[in-house]
Order: C-alpha cells, then sequence, then structure tokens
C-alpha cells in the first residue's frame, strides 16, 4: 500500500549512537551519493523511498533507541511512507539473526564492517577511490576524525569489541590526505576518535603513534583545531603531551574514559591499573599540560559495587576536580566478561550514585569556571540559539562540554569563525561574554 508519492533513489540516513557511528553514517552518504542516490542526513520531510538506519548496540537506553527508531520505521513502511527500510551498526552486528525474527519488515539488517554487501544490495557499487571521502553531517567547520577501528582492550563490562572487532589503525598517511580534503572543504577543528585513541600504530607499526600522528596533522594547513577522544590510562604515550604543548593547533584538552575510581572496582572492570597509578598520571598530565581540560567517564553501580566503593570514588571525584564528567549506570551486557556476575546493584542506586556524582561535579565545575572570567578566550561559534552566538573555547568539545554565550544584539560573530571573546560571566557549564 503506497499513500504517497516516494521520491525515487532518495535515501534518508539516521544516525544513533556515538561520534564513530556518525563517521561511519557520513561514509556511507558519499558512497551513496556516488552512486547517484539523492541522499540526506535525518531528513525533516518523510518522502525518500530508502532508510538506512545506522543502529547503537552499546548499552540498555541505546539499544532501546535504537529498537524504537527501527520499529518507527517498520511501521512507516507497513503504512506506506517508505519503501525499503535498512539497518546497519552496532546493534544489527550483535543481535542480527533475533532482529531477523523479531522485527522481519526490515529488508535487510548489517553488520559495522558491511558497507560494500550494503551498497551491493541497493545495486550500487562500493567505489574504492572514495575511502576516506565522506559526506559531513557536522556543521561545516568541525568534523569527527576517525583514526582507527576496533578495540583489543579486556574491559570486563564492555561490548564493543563484541561489534566493532579488533584493534585496526588508519595508516598515517592516509589520515594525513583526509585531513587536507577536509581542510579544503573549510573544516577547521578534528575531533580524533577511536574506540582507544592511545592504541594508535601498536598494530600497523608496532609501535604507539598517536604523537606523530598528531604531529603530522597540526601540520594540515586550515587545521585550527586538533582534540584527542577516548584515550585510554593504561600506557599512555607520554610523547603526545609534548606535541600537545609544542603544537598551538592541538588542543590543552584531553577525554580519557577512566570508569571508577576505586581500585577494587578498578580491577574487577579489568581495567590493568589502580586509583593510585590514575592519580599518579592525571598528576603527571597536569604538570606537562598545566592548563589542560581533562574530560572523564565512569560508571556507577557495576556488580559488587559497595557503599565503600562508591565513597572512595566520590572522594576522588571531589579531589581530582576534572573539568569534565560524565557518568553511566552499568548496563548488563550479555557476553561480556562482567555478565558472569550478578547484576547485583538495584536501578535505583546506582541510579542515585551516578546522580550524587553529578551533584558533586556540577559544583567543582561552576568553581573552575569562575577561573575564566576576564580571561580572553579564543572561541569557534557554531551556532545561534535564541539571543545568543553559542561557541566553545579550546577546552570544549561539542555537545558534551561547556560553551560560550556572547549576546546578538551586542555584537556580530561569523558561525564557523574564530574570535576572541572577553569572558564577564561563568555558570555551573556556561560561560558568558563579549567580543575583545
Ligand atoms: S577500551 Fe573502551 S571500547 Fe575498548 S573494551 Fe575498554 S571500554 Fe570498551
Amino acid at each position: 500500500m503506497k499513500t504517497k508519492t516516494l521520491k525515487k533513489n532518495k535515501v534518508n540516513v539516521v544516525t544513533l549512537g556515538c561520534s564513530k557511528n556518525i563517521f561511519d553514517s557520513e561514509v556511507m552518504m558519499a558512497q551513496l551519493k556516488a552512486n547517484k542516490f539523492d541522499v540526506e542526513h535525518e531528513a525533516k520531510q518523510d518522502d525518500s523511498e530508502i532508510v538506512i538506519i545506522n543502529t547503537c548496540g552499546f548499552i540498555d537506553n541505546a539499544k532501546q533507541e535504537s529498537i524504537d527508531t527501527i520499529l518507527r520505521y517498520a511501521d512507516a513502511k507497513k503504512e506506506g511512507q517508505v519503501d525499503k527500510v535498512y539497518v546497519t551498526g552496532c546493534l544489527s552486528e550483535r543481535y542480527k539473526s533475533d532482529l531477523e525474527t523479531e522485527i522481519p519488515e526490515v529488508d535487510a539488517y548489517f553488520g559495522t564492517r558491511e558497507l560494500p554487501r550494503l551498497l551491493k544490495t541497493l545495486k550500487a557499487d562500493y567505489k574504492h577511490e572514495l575511502v576516506g571521502e565522506r559526506l559531513l553531517t557536522t556543521p561545516a567547520h568541525f568534523a569527527y576524525f576517525k583514526i582507527a577501528e576496533g578495540c583489543d582492550r579486556p574491559c570486563s563490562f564492555c561490548a564493543i569489541p563484541l561489534m566493532r572487532g579488533k584493534h585496526v589503525s588508519t595508516p598515517i598517511e592516509d589520515l594525513v590526505q583526509q585531513a587536507k580534503g577536509l581542510a579544503a572543504k573549510g573544516v577547521k577543528e578534528l575531533m580524533l576518535i577511536a574506540q582507544d585513541l592511545t592504541y594508535y600504530g601498536l598494530d600497523i607499526y608496532k609501535k604507539r603513534s598517536l604523537a606523530e600522528l598528531i604531529d603530522r596533522l597540526a601540520d594540515v594547513e586550515g587545521i585550527e583545531w586538533i582534540r584527542l577522544h577516548y584515550a585510554f590510562p593504561t600506557g599512555f604515550p607520554m610523547d603526545v603531551l609534548d606535541v600537545m604543548k609544542a603544537r598551538e593547533n592541538v588542543c590543552n584538552y584531553l577525554d580519557m574514559p577512566l570508569q571508577h575510581g576505586s581500585t577494587r572496582m578498578l580491577k574487577a572492570m579489568r581495567r590493568g591499573t589502580t586509583r593510585e597509578k590514575t592519580e599518579a598520571l592525571i598528576d603527571n598530565i597536569r604538570n606537562i599540560v598545566p592548563d589542560i581540560a581533562i574530560r572523564t567517564t565512569l560508571i556507577s553501580g557495576y556488580p559488587g559495587e559497595t557503599e565503600a566503593d562508591f565513597q572512595e570514588m566520590y572522594d576522588w571525584v571531589e579531589k581530582s576536580k576534572f573539568e569534565r564528567l560524565g557518568i553511566f549506570t552499568y548496563s548488563h551486557e550479555e557476553n561480556t566478561h562482567a555478565f558472569n556476575f550478578k547484576d547485583d546493584v538495584p536501578e535505583k542506586l546506582k541510579r542515585e550514585r551516578a546522580d550524587a556524582i553529578m551533584e558533586l561535579q556540577s559544583g567543582i565545575s561552576y568553581n573552575l569556571n569562575q577561573k575564566h572570567i576576564g580571561q580572553t578566550r579564543k572561541v569557534l561559534f557554531d551556532k545561534v540559539e535564541g539571543d545568543y552566538f553559542i561557541g566553545r573555547t579550546e577546552f570544549d568539545s561539542p555537545e558534551v562540554d561547556n560553551e560560550v554565550l556572547v549576546k546578538k544584539m551586542d555584537t556580530y560573530v561569523r558561525i564557523g569563525d574564530f574570535s576572541d571573546i572577553l569572558i564577564t560571566s561563568a555558570d555551573h557549564y556556561d560561560l558568558y561574554g563579549e567580543v575583545k
């Protein structure tokens, strides 16, 4: 049953989950466009003949969001609102046979490394000459920059290696070419991403090569900010900090998920480190790059987490004063090592512990933000919202960190450009300022 005219060869790509999925969708869209499809990302109009959903299979909430999205389009297909529905990404990689049984309306399911087969199903070719090419879905001035796929780490709670496979680094020369291509299109900021950024090069160069890569990317004309996401603490390559200090266009910013602040929990999580070693690493990093902004991510309610473990993490967060922090409640994931243990911390308590940490962090963030008042910061403007131009300093990654708000009526700044901003006030997660 077809109730409305659908645009022939029009593909709507819907992306769920993390920045790595955004990257994969952008690569897929470039391939589709090169095959003469009219492709759009999260199209506002529901007039596409084909929908491709790039799913997330990481933890409960994310999985539920992916399933709800698939069901929405499966229903739309039944109502003739769309012709073909295809599903790819992590949830599909992890639960393909279940999904085929549960939601048979979907025309086909693909894994995380099956773009060529997906294209073939749409009677399109995988164009090797396009490797690294993307249709950006982010504002034109910044781009997520995936330097490797997969992960070799044994973290007990994590299902990512099940969905993304072993760590595979992309060669430096290819990445430098990609960066030059992006810079030529006006990209000024690269967010370096991987499952484990610091593992870069160990497979193809038999040595940690993140510092060398960053140094090469910093040479690319037009790239003004290089930002590091998803660093792993154990074996952290300290030479990365030397490059961060030496190169103006490498942000003094480091995202390093640390997961917990109790040594007993870190051991249970198979993180290969202790609270003491983590503290020593953070102190070292702060000594080498004093004004660095460190972002971290934690988990509350891991199996066996006692009140004492939680209190140890709470005190550690209070003492460490991370500039940016997020926390997830533990999600009991099949086929992970932790799935062998009883998920014994009640959901309510997991939530309470996560909220307590965020309450603490909100105060820490407020106090740290006061230090920016009276300072002039280089700000990259991303968007306009209401009465404000909204931007970020080098200490802020898009979507997850602080923002800088500049009143529209007082001045004019160009979106996608940098401006020097005098910070005049600050609250928990936002800074306010005026053009210097
Ligand atoms: S390093 Fe990250 S992606 Fe890899 S197993 Fe650990 S938590 Fe998962």
